[in-house]
């Protein structure tokens, strides 16, 4: 089995807007939101420590993420929203200062990697977990912080310290803001916008494209110097029924893969068949659809070097939501079926499964 880098999972975002500890099985959650529902919880998760060990998923990009209220209202009722980029900033130092607190208080199940050492020692220890591990065998999961929408950011003077508490990796957009549109919320790269990728250009940040609006993403793509990703976005064109803002255009995957940018495939069945809706049932799609967003990446690419996956499991969806193959995060291993059915070959899917974007991480990471 290949290891996985998933360049997406909201877990501050869940832990502290609805209690769920990653550190138990995914199952024992379910139970336990069954017996005792959670306001505002309207999905299964489809994470836990054992699922990470069984899927061989050694490292995440663990975002700090929480929603402009006017956005927010009636998708998740609870206190991770703000109404001011003072508050934005506010809450996503929470979560910045929650995933120390984990590393520090769980060392066992959550470590934060910081470093290209710490990045070397991590994945040597998991290449090294016998293939169908023990609880005893269980590793800690690597967490890379990742802001998802800037707004928070409300003086460039605190990017660096934002670098020094480990954050490595900055969306512009969730909504549209002040630096540019987003998703729903279209519109192009502003003055600011631009100030915000100098500055982040300078500290070493990679710049996320994802749910950010055409116009802004080009701009970014033309001019933004350092490593460019779309940690969770699946390209529109091969979306049925799609009418929005919200994947990637052709024009801005073209021009992601000439800039050498990698991009996280989605399996959310909303972002594989926008015509997919949950009363129609997860056995309607399929695993292959995912292999196929990633086929299609590689062949505009010529290479496998350009692709990776960014589930965004529990990221205001979860089991009801996903193709049918998955019932947890372990699940993704079986990838591996549909991608050598469409010619694959091992060391591919390893790039695929891992290498790109650990590339993209050690490219940033400093020594
Ligand atoms: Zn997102």
């Amino acid at each position: 089995m290949n290891l996985i880098i998933d360049a997406h999972q909201d877990l501050s975002y869940n832990i502290l807007s609805f209690g769920r500890d990653y550190s138990r099985s995914v199952y024992e959650t379910r139970r336990l939101e069954a017996d005792h529902p959670v306001p505002g919880l309207k999905y299964q998760s489809l994470l836990g420590w054992p699922e990470y060990n069984r899927g061989k998923v050694a490292l995440v990009f663990g975002t700090l993420f929480a929603g402009p209220l006017r956005a927010e209202k009636e998708l998740y009722p609870n206190q991770q929203v703000y109404r001011t980029p003072e508050e934005a900033n506010r809450i996503y130092w929470n979560h910045l200062n929650l995933y120390h607190r984990l590393a520090e208080e769980k060392p066992e199940v959550y470590r934060l990697i910081l470093t290209k050492s710490d990045l070397r020692n991590h994945l040597q220890e998991w290449e090294k977990q016998p293939p169908d591990p023990q609880p005893s065998d269980y590793l800690p999961l690597g967490i890379i912080p990742t802001m998802e929408g800037a707004e928070g950011i409300t003086d460039f003077s605190e990017l660096p310290l934002w670098w020094e508490n480990g954050l490595r990796s900055i969306g512009l957009a969730w909504a549209g803001n002040q630096f540019c549109g987003g998703t729903r919320e279209p519109g192009p790269l502003t003055d600011l916008g631009r100030q915000l990728l100098h500055e982040m250009a300078k500290t070493g940040f990679i710049l996320d494209l994802s749910h950010m609006d055409e116009p802004a993403a080009l701009e970014c793509l033309e001019v933004y110097p350092g490593q460019i990703i779309a940690s969770h976005s699946n390209v529109a064109s091969l979306v049925k029924g799609y009418f929005t803002n919200r994947l990637l255009s052709d024009q801005v995957l073209k021009q992601l893969i000439e800039r050498g940018g990698v991009i996280g495939v989605v399996p959310l069945n909303a972002f594989l068949n926008w015509d997919w809706c949950a009363d129609g049932g997860r056995e309607a799609v399929s695993l292959r659809l995912v292999a196929e967003q990633i086929d299609h990446i590689c062949q505009v690419a010529g290479n496998c070097d350009q692709v990776g996956i960014g589930s965004d499991f529990d990221g205001g969806v979860g089991l009801e939501h996903v193709p049918h193959e998955l019932d947890s995060i372990a699940d993704l291993q079986k990838l591996t079926t549909f991608l050598q059915d469409l010619g694959y070959n091992e060391q591919e899917i390893s790039k695929i499964f891992s290498g790109n974007f650990l590339r993209v991480v050690e490219s940033v990471l400093p020594g």
